[in-house]
């Protein structure tokens, strides 16, 4: 990796251009543009499923610690670390949660041109946050009008780590927020901050919801895999900040980009509950219980015992 940085430095410096492939020279991969149109439908199956199942599964989070629990009670195993709580290792105090509990939401800036102008820090408020997956799907191919990214028909050219031609500059459009007043009803279906939907389905449609929300989740961790193969995301090893792109950004947070993603964005993982309707867990049991990710824990706990979605 290190020799990598020197050899693209003194080339650099002799002059010699470095040669580039899509996506790093800032054309699309054509082959990973339908993965990310996949990945932007299935992604929104997901959130639509999620809203539609916490009508029959209740998310529990800890008012004192990140603990999240997904069933009808929460467990009442002793492991409360938060700063709050009276006594370390004391039983949570749990508070109703939502889907952002299962589905931590990691948003990113919306950038027209990756390979254009740094996000400064004052001008930090001139772009739209949106969910990080959404910015990676846009990057890689996927149009959504009202975020709109620039597509070149000419490579960008570079030399060394300098970029010497990335087709001269275009002013980016205003950030959509500001163009619409209507921008929370697109976001709604993006993101994971809305209420649960209120259309509560039928019972007899819990098992099909259950499946078809756990196969979108798989369908989206598979294409975030093969996009993040090519496409640079990189995450914030101390906050949860994330940027799709491949600069950074100098937008004061935290500051340190570190680590690309790889798998995406690691999942939650909770108790699971054998009997959903049975008894709360308790730490007598404890080494008898096993962790799955919440997703796959509130899929599993909606559809009825009888005929249960496996993760793939
Ligand atoms: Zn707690
Ligand atoms: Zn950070």
């Amino acid at each position: 990796m290190q020799r990598a940085a020197k050899e693209i430095r003194k080339q650099g410096q002799m002059g010699i251009e470095r040669p580039l492939e899509p996506p790093k020279n800032g054309l699309l991969v054509p082959d990973l543009v339908p993965v990310a149109y996949e990945v932007l439908d299935q992604w929104k199956e997901l959130v639509r499923g999620l809203k539609q199942l916490l009508n029959f599964v209740p998310i529990y989070g800890c008012r004192y610690c990140s603990e999240v629990h997904v069933g009808l009670v929460g467990h009442q195993i002793p492991d409360c670390l938060g700063s709050g709580n009276g006594q370390r290792r004391s039983l949570h105090s749990w508070v109703r949660g939502s889907i952002n509990d299962v589905l931590l939401p990691i948003e990113s800036y919306h950038v027209f041109d990756p390979f254009g102008r740094r996000i400064k820090h004052e001008h930090r408020f001139d772009y739209d946050r949106i969910p990080a997956i959404v910015e990676l799907c846009i990057q890689a191919g996927v149009d959504i009008p009202e975020y709109p990214s620039r597509r070149r028909t000419q490579p960008i050219r570079m030399m060394g780590k300098k970029v010497i031609d990335h087709g001269g500059h275009v002013e980016d459009p205003q950030p959509y927020r500001s163009r619409e007043e209507d921008s929370m009803a697109l976001l709604s279906e993006l993101d994971t901050f809305g209420p649960p939907t209120a259309d509560c389905p039928p019972e007899t449609d819990r098992q099909r919801l259950a499946e078809r929300t756990l196969k979108a989740y798989s369908s989206v961790r598979r294409g975030l895999r093969l996009l993040m193969r090519k496409y640079t995301v990189k995450c914030c090893g101390y906050c949860s900040e994330v940027h799709v792109g491949p600069f950074g950004h100098d937008v004061k947070l935290c500051g340190a980009f570190k680590h690309q993603w790889r798998d995406g964005p690691a999942p939650n993982y909770v108790w699971h509950v054998r009997d959903p309707v049975g008894p709360p867990l308790t730490a007598a049991l404890k080494r008898f219980y096993g962790k799955a990710p919440a997703v796959v824990e509130m899929c599993v706990q909606a559809a009825p015992p009888s005929r249960r979605p496996t993760a793939q």
